[in-house]
């Protein structure tokens, strides 16, 4: 048979390859308020205030009292790798800040409508800027606004006719978005977080800035979850980690498992670390119950790799074994601990 001929090869264009990028960082509405949430938290804002419509797909809105973007940025602040954060590679082995690719922005306004208002201290007003592919549609203009950042997205993924398809339930979207600023909620206790769906005056998520963990644990889980748990702490000074957090103690089984972990401030998953624990707890409590735990993390940002994944979901760490074997052992201290009784008296 006669070959066919080859393919040819040829270079994407540019706003391909971007968009194609864009959906690996932004995958449904609540990875995009992660990074916006990130962004708010690195603007050292004290209240964030979130208003979805379904399920965020419609709208995704977020006020914060940050910083605010200087007016001068923003004409750069939507193109890909543009960063206040991140200036040399070596930064990263003490990266403090949540963001330094500069991709969140840039990834959004891809696949999204989206509209900035913002306002430093030293402005006598906001600005506004709406964003298409990276760029600005027309001049900023000066506007009405509160001191910090209001991101406005809208339309997710308009231009992604598959991923809007595969996102068919805003339900289960609210329910993501609702997961992700619950956990941030109770990891930032000094922080006042609100969750509202857009003409709905009940919000979902209302904590007050200056609360604390246990607070914020009480208002989001449940007052049975809160009474339920007690401080978990450990650390280790050749491996360069410390753990503090709150665990459900064999006492007070949960019906659905609730696992919050953050790593030097990052909500991450880590299937590994949640399954091994899980498994301890199963020695404790009754059949089909759960724990509820709340960790975090401080590893030496040396041995940490944030730069795994671009949505920073995924982290690699040093001793990764060790460390877990370590905490592991915490938990399992406290769970005997308060079951004494309870095996001495099996065993006998
Ligand atoms: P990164 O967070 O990795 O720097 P982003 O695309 O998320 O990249 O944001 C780009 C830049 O926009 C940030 O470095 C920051 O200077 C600015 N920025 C974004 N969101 C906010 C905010 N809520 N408040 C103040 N500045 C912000
Ligand atoms: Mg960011």
């Amino acid at each position: 048979a006669r070959a066919s001929s080859p393919a040819v090869v040829k270079k994407l264009d540019e706003t391909v390859v971007n968009r194609i990028a864009a959906g690996e960082i932004i995958q449904r509405p609540a990875n995009a308020l992660k990074e916006l949430l990130e962004n708010s938290l690195d603007a050292k804002s004290s209240s964030i205030q979130v208003t979805v419509k379904n399920g965020g797909l419609k709208l995704l809105q977020i006020q914060d009292n940050g910083t605010g973007i200087r007016k001068n940025d923003m004409g750069i602040v939507c193109e890909r790798f543009t960063t206040s954060k991140l200036v040399q590679f070596e930064d990263l082995n003490s990266i403090q800040t949540f963001g330094f690719r500069g991709e969140a922005l840039a990834s959004i306004s891809h696949v999204a409508h989206l509209t900035i208002i913002t306002k430093t201290c030293t402005d006598p007003c906001a600005y506004k800027g709406t964003y298409e592919d990276g760029k600005l549609k027309e001049p900023v203009k000066p506007c009405a606004g509160n001191q910090g950042t209001q991101i406005i997205v809208e339309d997710l993924f308009y231009n992604v006719a598959t991923r809007r398809k595969s996102l068919k339930s805003p339900t289960e979207e609210h329910v993501k978005i609702t997961d992700v600023i619950s956990k941030y909620a109770v990891h930032n206790p000094s922080v006042g977080f609100t969750l509202r769906k857009q003409n709905d005056s009940n919000p979902d998520v209302k904590t007050s800035p200056n609360s604390t963990h246990v607070d914020n644990i009480r208002s989001i889980y449940g007052n049975n979850v809160a009474k339920a748990v007690e401080p978990v702490e450990t650390s280790d000074e050749t491996l360069k980690f410390s753990m503090k957090g709150y665990m459900s103690n064999a006492n007070h089984p949960m019906k659905k498992p609730i696992f919050l972990l953050f790593i030097n401030n990052r909500l991450v998953d880590a299937q590994g670390l949640r399954k091994t624990l899980e498994q301890v707890y199963t020695l404790y409590l009754p059949k089909g119950m759960h724990p509820f735990l709340y960790l975090s993390l401080n590893i030496d940002p040396r041995n940490v790799d944030v730069n795994v994944h671009p949505t920073k979901h995924e982290v690699h760490f040093l001793h990764e074994d060790a460390i877990v074997d370590k905490i592991k052992g915490a938990i399992e201290l406290k769970l005997t601990g308060c079951n004494a009784s309870r095996i001495f008296y099996t065993q006998t």
